[in-house]
């Protein structure tokens, strides 16, 4: 008994020491490498890597990518990629699209993962195959082999041989009603995913974290990587209870009410691509007017670097929450 304790208390220091959040999901280590980008990322056609990037990286940068695209190593003998892809790190298997036809992204994994005590969803996309007996619900280390890389899509203009990769992404989840905020956003529309509809997961730039955590180890942490977001703006939100705000408890600021004072909604900052990274606690007082969403503040640097998700709109001298940005909003708190 005492043996095992010990030898268990000795794993999982081993483990701590050697904890990584992420682990690549794929042989491919390319992007370690000095100059090693155009190895890792596949860009679109006639385009640099940087449009296989996260980011406001297509359309002229009008037009958001959510994940990386990352190159296949190994092909079969018709030039079909069957690189191995493995979970970034452990977790559950929380949803598998196993008909191609259904979604942009083809065949896809997501995975939850606790990391930092958040909820972490990594997908993967355009997969050819789902490792056998990988179903939801079933927990998986990391780097263990989940799918084998493909080029699956339902878009009209499908993925070339040539351009043949993993969409990897890694995401937080807005919201356990996203059902009937689809049903009313999109109405007639189907929503074969559930709540992992790509719309209801918000990514995070899984190239900065993978290059953070190279470079800093153990000290990477990636709380205070999604703490430090720049932010695009800040807006008022009259709501006090949303599921963000029970998913991520650790993104919101402490100390911010005066002692007795009530919180009659949160000032929630949002970066370029919408992710509430920190949410202050704001009382009565604070909101003007009878508006659901008062913009306060644009970051008028970071909208002009990334402006793609077009969440905030100028109107004249004035700045405006633009249709996406309250979409985004009533998904968020609704
Ligand atoms: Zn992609």
């Amino acid at each position: 008994m005492k043996f095992q304790f010990c030898l268990g208390v000795l794993l999982f220091f081993a483990r701590g020491v050697a904890a990584q959040p992420f682990q690549l999901p794929t042989a491919n280590h390319a992007i370690f490498e000095p100059g090693g980008q155009e190895r890792y990322f596949v860009p679109t056609t006639g385009k640099t890597w940087v449009s296989g990037t996260f980011g406001c990286v297509r359309s002229d940068g009008w037009q958001m990518h959510e994940g990386l695209d990352i190159k296949c190593l190994q092909r079969d003998r018709t030039g079909e990629p069957v690189d191995p892809v493995m979970a970034t790190a452990d977790g559950v298997v929380a949803y598998v699209n196993d008909k191609p036809s259904l979604s942009n992204y083809g065949r896809y994994i997501v995975i939850l993962h606790h990391i930092g005590g958040m909820e972490i969803y990594s997908l993967y996309a355009h997969l050819s195959e789902v490792q056998s007996g990988l179903r939801v619900g079933r927990a998986v280390r990391a780097g263990e082999k989940i799918a084998v890389m493909g080029r699956t899509s339902n878009t009209r203009e499908r993925i070339s041989k040539e351009r043949a990769h993993v969409h990897f992404e890694l995401n937080l989840f807005y919201s356990d009603h996203f059902n009937s905020w689809f049903k009313r956003r999109f109405p007639g529309e189907r929503n074969d995913h559930g709540i992992y509809n790509g719309e209801n997961l918000v990514g995070i730039d899984a190239r900065l974290i993978l290059l953070a955590e190279h470079e800093e180890g153990t000290r990477f942490d990636l709380l205070n990587w999604i703490q430090h977001r720049p932010d695009l703006c800040r807006v008022l939100v009259r709501q006090t209870d949303f599921p963000w705000l029970r998913r991520y408890p650790m993104l919101i600021k402490q100390g911010a009410l005066a002692p007795g004072e009530r919180a009659a909604g949160y000032e929630v900052a949002l970066d370029f691509n919408g992710l509430p990274f920190e949410l202050i606690p704001r009382p009565a007082g604070s909101f003007k007017g009878a508006a659901k969403y008062q913009l306060l503040s644009v970051n008028e640097a970071e909208y002009t670097k990334n402006p793609c998700r077009r969440l905030v709109t100028r109107q004249g001298s004035r700045w405006e929450l633009a249709n996406n940005g309250l979409n985004l909003l009533d998904l968020l708190t609704n």
